[in-house]
């Protein structure tokens, strides 16, 4: 009897540390899966300010922010222009947009703009795909200016979306946050449709951001990447990875895993709404 008992008891407390150990790694796979990322990820919960400036601030002292560049073009936008809810606005947590959509976590958005940076040059042309509230394509756009480089005048970023209310929505959002003239002048433009065949017309890219995880790598999206240009985008169906792909100045494509991740799908306007 007692020893059954004891028993029992030995069983439990291992199916409760087995629990346990597997419920500590299914987390880890479903926000971030490998463990240095986990541990920014901790870090990155812990980013929220009161302000945009603490915002990025604490992001920067958290080392997911770690050039000047990113931290001045981050600061420069108003992420309370693009939530629906402002008093969440510097939280940093993804927030829901409405149409099944979300605006990123601000720690992906600044992985994204730090890991594109080399390619974020004055004169760049660019592409948010699945551009939702419009906020990356305003940190992308201030990452093409340098008030002492001509060649900013020539910077484009387009956005495509397949949620033309979103579209509406993230236009009115960027003249919100000051930036009216650069769409007016064209240096800005949010167009509707699928972001899964990219927008050849106005290729080839510098830089390809991708804000919804696609179930397999788009060839339309390589295809338009410049030589030499890179894309930052989410793959993967359950399980999802930030995948770098590069295109050196032969054409020559390489991939790189970045992260685990968890975005929407990249996927038709009527499985989404
Ligand atoms: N990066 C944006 C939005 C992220 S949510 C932000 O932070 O605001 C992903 C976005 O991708 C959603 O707005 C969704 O509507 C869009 N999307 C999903 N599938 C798409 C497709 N096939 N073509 C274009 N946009 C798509």
């Amino acid at each position: 009897m007692t020893s059954s008992i004891s028993l029992h008891h030995y069983g439990r407390h291992t199916f409760l540390v087995l629990t346990f150990i597997v419920f500590s790694v299914t987390a880890r796979r479903l926000v971030n899966l490998k463990p240095p990322c986990f541990f920014i990820l901790n870090m990155a919960w812990r980013c929220t300010g009161t302000t945009n400036t603490e915002l990025i601030d604490n992001m920067a002292k958290s080392k997911i922010i770690n050039s000047e560049r990113v931290t001045k073009a981050m600061t420069r936008v108003d992420r309370a222009c693009y939530v629906r809810q402002p008093s969440a606005a510097y939280e940093d947590s993804p927030q829901p947009i409405g149409h099944g959509a979300t605006i990123s976590a601000p720690h992906m958005h600044a992985h994204a703009a730090e890991n594109l940076l080399p390619f974020l040059k004055p004169g760049a042309r660019v592409l948010d795909v699945g551009s939702g509230s419009g906020y990356l394509c305003a940190v992308l756009y201030q990452l093409l200016q340098d008030p002492g480089d001509p060649r900013s005048a020539e910077s484009k970023v387009f956005g495509i979306e397949h949620i033309p209310e979103l579209v509406d929505w993230s236009l009115g959002n960027l003249r919100r946050d000051g930036l009216g003239e650069a769409i007016d002048q064209g240096k800005i433009k949010v167009i509707s449709g699928d972001g899964r065949k990219g927008l050849p017309e106005e290729g080839p890219y510098d830089a390809i951001h991708v804000g919804a995880a696609a179930p397999t790598l788009p060839a339309p999206l390589v295809e338009q990447l410049a030589r030499p240009g890179r894309m930052f985008i989410p793959v993967g169906s359950h399980m999802q990875q930030v995948l770098q792909i590069d295109k050196d100045e032969n054409g020559q494509v390489t991939e790189t895993p970045l992260l685990d991740v968890m975005y929407v799908p990249l996927t038709d306007r009527d499985k989404q709404v």
